[in-house]
């Protein structure tokens, strides 16, 4: 059983692993106002936090995005290029505004402005997730590049950042204001090294226990405790047929019969 449990949670790992290289797979949960994902990316498990948010609206709504194991980090540069994007983005919309005002509501015109400023955001997303190396997740803005301590095989990481996630009105991607995060990464080996010792030594332990039970099954012993069962008896010397310290039943005799396994004299 525990056998069959860790070599399927090795074979679950080494899936993962594998998928990690070209895939990011996590879940994320909101908590008062942090959000928090667990997942796996670039052979790494990741548990990240992120928070505290104005409100626990935006860390639903941040959870609710697609949920990448590990903050993706991108350079100053790219946050000047955001608010590029930002500024022909409310170009656009004012625009449209405009159109809408004075020649109605149904202007084609108008719509075609507010259509555009969606596909300038579309187009901002796909280049983020195109730039921050190619594997698709939550990228998230920050100033600088986050603080990196290695420890024992793991990865902690801390920093300031924004998160991509979507307007609540038009579902348009929008960036969080700037929160602090952490981040743990375990490498995959880890717990997959100790899935697979698990039942090597489950085996090396039960093969002793078995050896034990035997030896004191020969030498007339009981197998569960040890207890010396030859000279046991009531005061007629009939035999207990449980042992009476801990109540193990009495095994059949072995092939190495001792002279007391005979039972009470006739
Ligand atoms: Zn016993």
């Amino acid at each position: 059983m525990v056998t069959t449990t860790s070599i399927a949670l090795c074979a679950a790992i080494v899936g993962l692993w594998v998928w990690s290289h070209s895939r990011t797979l996590g879940v994320a949960w909101a908590h008062r106002r942090a959000t928090s994902h667990f997942g796996v990316r670039d052979g790494s498990f990741w548990l990240t936090r992120a928070g505290d948010w104005p409100d626990r609206d935006t860390a639903r709504r941040v959870a609710a995005s697609n949920p990448s194991a590990r903050p993706i980090l991108v350079a100053r540069w790219f946050r000047r290029e955001v608010q590029q994007v930002e500024q022909s983005r409310q170009f656009l919309l004012d625009h449209a505004a405009f159109l809408r005002r004075r020649l109605g509501a149904t202007d084609p015109e108008a719509a075609a402005e507010a259509a555009g400023a969606t596909a300038v955001r579309e187009r901002l997303r796909e280049d983020v997730y195109h730039r921050a190396a190619g594997v698709p997740g939550v990228p998230i803005v920050s100033d600088r590049p986050g603080d990196l301590r290695r420890s024992l095989g793991l990865t902690f990481e801390r920093g300031t950042a924004s998160f991509l996630t979507r307007d609540p009105a038009d579902g348009t991607p929008i960036y969080t204001p700037p929160t602090s995060f952490s981040a743990t990464g375990i490498p995959c080996w880890m717990p997959l090294a100790l899935f697979a010792a698990w039942p090597l030594i489950a085996a090396a332990l039960a093969a002793r226990r078995a050896r034990t039970r035997r030896v004191r099954r020969r030498r007339g012993l009981c197998p569960t405790c040890g207890y010396d069962l030859r000279a046991t008896g009531d005061a007629d010397g009939r035999r207990f047929d449980r042992c009476p310290e801990c109540g193990t039943a009495r095994p059949a005799p072995v092939a190495v019969a001792l002279p007391v396994e005979t039972g009470a004299p006739e």
